[in-house]
């Protein structure tokens, strides 16, 4: 058996995992990152990238149909328009193949040495790695620090577990047809926007939840305006509703007053969330500190054993690429020397679906909660003029500051293209900035921007396109 020695030891190649190999190798640590599927993780194969290009085919040809309805304002008429799934996924899987391709190349320029296999854990400082498909470990890595990056997996519901046609994210993610009836379980980032893509594909699209509303992690105006393009996009809402199991080929649930029901569907998609993978590969062996499924961490992302470090998704929510990046940078210089601790002053959430939803900080309940003062104030995109031009007037940008010293706490905003506002919310939080920073900041015309302005203007009682 081959044995390799190294400073690093990563486990995983997703967002947490790469990024803490890229940084680690700018900063001359001796790295090896083992990665038993493809590199980039979750994200980049089967989650945060390939979702997005399925919702934008999905959005290009619903927008082709309703030219082709005559329905649309724009006055634009065409053919009846065709989609060729097999041409949508392999477009989808060529941007999934560059963005992998280009993970491997910047780990390689960088000097991390990376081992495609499944590491076992045999204690805190030495993996057995085995090749897919093979019985017996080929390498054995002994490490000084040993960091953990292993992600996430759906969960199963064990009255329905995956198989035929009960999938999870990742099948929906590369369909050989669009079926006609889809049931979605669970409401949530997946159910929603993977469910709301396959509507445009034309699925008749059901969706079932066990709470009363969609979304239910976020607060309940930000929802509306996506519950009503729901609607009216035809998708079936089934809210307060358990799934009991299926029935043949249909899902039998049960609502909030008892009364049960079959559901006809061609596919299932389980959407139900996602857990920390925390088994199947000798983690039990270091017998760390646990806080609910996940691996607790401090702020510096250590376990309860030394020099063994713990980042992204294995280490519990925000279940968010973004947030297992920064995790991972920052282990990385900390192994190197640097003093560094994880303290981000917000961590955005996006979630990509029509109209989106961006949260950055704290909302009005939520400062209400921590006994924070509070003003706020939205700004409707009905008044602005770049909203209308995309035709997207349904929702708001909303801002939260302290009464005291007016200074921004949070941001939220539902409506079209609104995930690229994300940015500026976040360094607004980060920098520290008060209302009359961001109202005093001259915001291009026309723009969606100008409604982030405006809402800070609100606040301080003199908006001025309302
Ligand atoms: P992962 O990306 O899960 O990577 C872990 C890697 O470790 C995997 O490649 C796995 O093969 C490897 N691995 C596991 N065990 C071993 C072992 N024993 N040996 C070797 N390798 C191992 N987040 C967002 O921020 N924005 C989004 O838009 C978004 N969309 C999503 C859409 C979907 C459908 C899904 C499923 C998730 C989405 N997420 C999104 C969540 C995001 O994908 C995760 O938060 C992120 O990938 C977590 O990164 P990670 O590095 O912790 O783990
Ligand atoms: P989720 O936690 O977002 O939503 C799960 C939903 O399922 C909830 O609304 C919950 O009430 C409901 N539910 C749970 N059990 C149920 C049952 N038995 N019957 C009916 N409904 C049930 O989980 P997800 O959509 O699977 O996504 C997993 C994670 O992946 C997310 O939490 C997020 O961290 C990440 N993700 C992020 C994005 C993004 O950032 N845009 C997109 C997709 C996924």
């Amino acid at each position: 058996m081959e044995t390799i020695n190294t400073t690093l030891l990563i486990i995983g190649g997703g967002p947490g995992g790469y990024v803490a190999g890229i940084r680690a190798g700018q900063l001359n640590v001796p790295t090896v990152l083992v990665e038993g599927a493809s590199p980039g993780g979750t994200c980049l194969n089967i989650g945060c990238i390939p979702s997005k290009a399925l919702i934008h085919a999905a959005e290009e040809f619903c927008k082709a149909r309703s030219y082709a309805a005559e329905t649309s304002p724009l006055g634009i008429t065409s053919s009846e328009p065709r989609i060729d799934l097999e041409r949508t996924v392999a477009w989808k899987d060529g941007i999934v193949k560059k963005l992998t391709g280009g993970v491997g190349a910047l780990l390689k320029k960088n000097g991390v040495k990376l081992v495609n296999g499944w590491a076992t854990i045999l204690d805190g400082k030495t993996v057995e790695v085995r090749q897919e498909g093979e019985l017996e470990a080929s390498v054995r890595i002994r490490c000084e620090h040993m960091l953990l990056a292993a992600g996430s997996l759906p969960v199963e519901l064990p009255f329905m577990p995956f198989g035929g046609p009960v999938i999870s994210s990742t099948e929906a993610l590369s369909p050989d047809a669009v079926p006609q009836r889809l049931v979605v379980v669970g409401a949530g980032y997946i159910g929603l926007e993977l469910g709301t893509a396959y509507r445009k594909l034309g699925s008749q699209v059901t969706v079932v939840e066990a709470a009363d509303r969609i979304l239910p992690a976020y607060d309940a105006d930000l929802v509306k305006p996506v519950a009503a393009a729901l609607g009216r996009l035809g998708v079936e809402l089934r809210l307060g509703t358990s799934v009991l199991g299926m029935d043949g080929n249909n899902v039998r649930v049960r609502d909030a007053s008892g009364v049960e029901a079959l559901l006809e569907a061609d596919r299932v998609l389980v959407a139900v969330g996602r857990k920390p993978r925390t088994t199947g590969w000798g983690l039990e062996n270091l017998m760390l500190d646990m806080i609910g499924p996940a691996i607790k961490v401090d702020d510096q992302c250590r376990t309860s054993m030394r020099n063994v470090w713990a980042i992204g998704d294995l280490a519990g929510e925000p279940m968010l690429a973004h947030r297992a990046m920064a995790q991972g940078e920052m282990v990385a210089e900390i192994v190197s020397g640097k003093r560094r601790h994880f303290a981000p002053a917000a961590i955005p959430a996006v979630c990509f679906t029509d109209p989106e939803i961006v949260v950055v900080g704290m909302s009005p309940m939520e400062a209400d909660k921590a006994g924070v003062e509070i003003v706020t104030a939205n700004f409707p995109f009905s008044a602005n003029g770049r909203a209308m031009t995309i035709e997207s007037t349904d929702g708001f940008v909303r801002v939260v500051a302290r009464k005291s010293d007016h200074r921004i706490i949070g941001w939220q905003a539902v409506g079209g293209a609104v995930s690229e506002l994300a940015a500026g919310f976040t360094q607004s939080i980060e920098l520290g900035a008060q209302l009359e920073d961001i109202a005093g900041t001259i915001h291009a015309h026309p723009t969606l921007g100008e409604a982030v302005q405006e809402a800070a203007l609100r606040a301080l009682g003199h908006a001025l396109h309302i």
